[in-house]
């Protein structure tokens, strides 16, 4: 008899409290600051270039592969990024392509909703992981999430404008 009380107190109990649950997909939880979603790649906010340098850190450090790129001589005669490809259903999301990249030119993206119908929907391009990541901030550096976007702090994309030597 007691047990059956104490249920009830704990039911009327939660009648009064604040609802716990939200309505997704129409209401969403705020993200964490260091959530790890889609890996994206991140644009110099001033010019709007693309930060990579295609160096191909992330492709060999990634542990699943799914990362692929190709390099294309540039107009000065340098090399720059062609394509870049992310093929997000082998993708596990460590974050480790982000740590490793020298110019923080890749981050992991708020994004987590990545169902689709056929497993094509999966492969990223890199005009399309420019536009998810092209303001996003440098995901695993102290400081980082929404709050990290108005501050001023120095990225090593803007230790590497000034003096590439630092990075190497
Ligand atoms: S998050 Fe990990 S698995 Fe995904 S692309 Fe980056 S290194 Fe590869
Ligand atoms: S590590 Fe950074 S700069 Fe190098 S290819 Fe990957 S995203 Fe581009």
């Amino acid at each position: 008899m007691f047990d059956e009380v104490k249920g009830f107190a704990t039911t009327l109990k939660r009648l009064a409290a604040p609802t716990a649950t939200i309505e997704y997909p129409e209401e969403k939880r705020p993200m964490a600051p260091r959530f790890r979603g889609l890996p994206a790649l991140r644009s110099d906010p001033e010019t709007g270039e693309a930060l990579c340098v295609a160096c191909g850190l992330c492709a060999r450090i990634c542990p699943t592969s799914c990362l692929e790129m190709n390099v294309i001589p540039s107009e000065e005669g340098d090399r720059e990024l062609g394509e870049f490809i992310l093929k997000a259903g082998r993708c596990m999301f460590c974050g480790l392509c982000s740590q490793v990249c020298p110019v923080d030119a890749i981050t992991m993206s708020q994004e987590y909703e990545l169902s689709v119908m056929e497993r094509d929907g999966l492969v990223y391009t890199k005009t399309e992981l420019a536009s998810i990541g092209a303001q996003a901030p440098i995901w695993w550096e102290s400081g980082v999430g929404p709050d990290n976007q108005q501050t001023n702090a120095p990225t090593r994309y803007d230790r590497f404008k000034n003096n590439a030597s630092e990075l190497y």
